[in-house]
């Protein structure tokens, strides 16, 4: 028998974007519902953001207790011998925390009075969709739809995932760690699980097409990256193409195609970047403009059919999560009648690498032509909680860019260990429309790797004290 459900709202997928869109929803009293084939939290949540950060975490462990037990120890710690690492027991652990979470998000669904569906949802007009659940078929047909179906991994079509070449999704769930790992892109994903395999004990090599790792990123921001890459064996081939694979490993082409290798590989992981996923679910049906390979959306995530409002890594760059929630609460509080637009300063991103990248707004090199603009750069090396905690010999430092004129703050990034914890203060400063005198002005507590933030304020304002 098939069931018919009238929901105010439909939320298809159940990512950071779809169920914080659902759960705002709920709490706003529109009768709602949220449809998702896999497990709640999409991508991030159980083959993303999440388990990668476990994975990496637990790679930073084992690493410091290989380092206590050699010869020199570390700061006086030593073990009499090396770690010994079980990784399914590190897999299992990584498995916990997903759990935990996934079940944390259907009782948030729960407790706003969200109907969840287990199944995939097929749409065949803009405002009919089928699900088949383990229940039976059901149909929806919704006053409102929010698509939040989400993104794959790109894969190359002359190193297909199968066999040794996978995917992000496999590399936080592999059953022993590589002895030798290619890795194809040299991005966020590519950079963040191959310092972890790396910190494991993969020798690793990195294969990127461009001539630089993170493009996203400045070269000041990366080069305590490739220090660490470059002192911890990880071999990197700038302006390399994969060609395919063969039994001993990775082939590829270097130096512009004038030399050819294979690089030794058990695993190729391919992060090349990732798509909307815009198949296999009715896009077709419902008559929405596109913007390349992304749904198209104006300002308020409403597409170009009325009542359809796409949001996350469907509707375009950056596929970050917290960009996906926001657009997620939002889309609830318009569909409920609230004056709102999507329209963020800037939106913060974090490259979890060793050291760690922390970037908001403009870098000095993107200053706009014609305003002249003041910087300042201050080391970790001269904070003193840096240096108590490891975190100052890595070449790290934080940078705001402001404009001349009113010493407004265009852009503040930071690399160094632990600086994925400066996002907030970071883009609150944006958001604020916050000038270097705010910053000055605020105390910052002693010791923290905060003060580092404050001294790159006053150095920008040309008295910085402790350099
Ligand atoms: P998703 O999280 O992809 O969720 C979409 C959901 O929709 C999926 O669960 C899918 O099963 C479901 N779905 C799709 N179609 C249908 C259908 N027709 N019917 C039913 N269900 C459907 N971002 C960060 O901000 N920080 C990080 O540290 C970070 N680390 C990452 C690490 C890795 C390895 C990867 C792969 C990504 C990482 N990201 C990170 C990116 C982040 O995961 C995405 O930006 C985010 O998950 C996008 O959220 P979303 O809700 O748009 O889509
Ligand atoms: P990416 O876009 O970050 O990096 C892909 C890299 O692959 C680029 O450097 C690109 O030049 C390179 N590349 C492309 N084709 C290539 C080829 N044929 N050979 C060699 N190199 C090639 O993509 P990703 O690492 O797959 O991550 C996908 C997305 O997931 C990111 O863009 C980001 O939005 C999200 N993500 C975010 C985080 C975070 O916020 N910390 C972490 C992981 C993933």
């Amino acid at each position: 028998m098939t069931e018919t459900l009238r929901p105010k709202v439909l939320v298809v997928g159940g990512g950071p974007g779809g169920y914080v869109a659902a759960i705002r929803a709920g709490q706003l009293g529109l009768d709602t519902v949220l449809v998702e084939s896999g497990r709640l939290g999409g991508t991030c949540l159980t083959r993303g953001c999440i388990p990668s950060k476990a994975l990496i975490h637990a790679a930073g462990l084992y690493e410091e207790a290989m380092l206590a037990s050699a010869e020199v120890g570390r700061f006086g710690i030593h073990l009499s011998q090396a770690p010994s690492l079980r990784f399914e027991e590190t897999i299992g652990w990584k498995d916990g925390i997903v759990d935990r979470l996934s079940g944390g998000v259907g009782g948030l669904l729960r407790k706003a009075k969200v109907k969840t569906l287990t199944g995939w949802a097929s749409f065949s007009d803009a405002k009919t969709c089928t699900v088949e659940t383990p229940d039976g078929l059901v149909t929806i047909r919704p006053e409102h739809v929010i698509l939040a179906t989400g993104s794959t991994a790109v894969e190359l079509p002359f190193l297909p995932f199968g066999g040794k070449v996978i995917s992000s999704t496999e590399a936080l769930s592999l059953a022993e760690v590589p002895a030798t790992l290619a890795v194809v892109g040299g991005g966020y994903i590519g950079l963040e699980l191959g310092i972890a395999f790396a910190k494991l004990g993969s020798k690793v090599t990195i294969v990127e097409a461009l001539d630089r790792i993170l493009p996203l990123y400045d070269a000041a921001l990366t080069a305590p990256v490739l220090r660490w890459l470059d002192k911890h064996g990880v071999t990197v081939h700038l302006g390399a193409k994969a060609l395919g694979q063969d039994d001993e490993g990775l082939l590829i082409e270097t130096a512009g195609g004038k030399s050819q290798l294979t690089v030794p590989a058990d695993r190729i992981l391919v992060t090349v970047g990732r798509k909307p996923l815009t198949e296999g679910w009715g896009l077709d049906q419902m008559a929405l403009a596109m913007e390349g390979r992304f749904v198209k959306i104006d300002d308020r995530c409403a597409t170009s059919t009325t009542h359809v409002w796409a949001i996350g890594d469907l509707v375009g760059e950056p596929m970050l999560a917290h960009k996906a929630s926001a657009q997620g609460e939002m889309v609830a509080e318009v569909i409920s009648g609230h004056r709102r637009r999507f329209d963020p300063v800037a939106i913060a991103a974090v490259c979890f690498t060793e050291p760690e990248i922390v970037s908001v707004g403009l870098t000095p090199d993107q200053a706009p032509e014609g305003v002249e603009t003041v910087v300042g750069q201050f080391p970790f090396q001269a904070n003193g909680r840096a240096l108590s905690m490891q975190a100052g010999d890595d070449a790290g430092f934080v940078r705001v860019l402001a404009r001349k004129a009113d010493h407004r703050i265009l852009g503040i990034q930071a690399v160094g260990r632990h600086v994925s914890e400066f996002a907030g203060e970071f883009a609150t400063l944006m958001e604020m429309g916050a000038v270097l005198e705010d910053v000055a002005g605020t105390i910052h507590v002693h010791p923290t790797l905060g003060e580092a933030i404050h001294e790159s304020a006053l150095k920008a304002l040309g008295h910085a004290i402790h350099i």
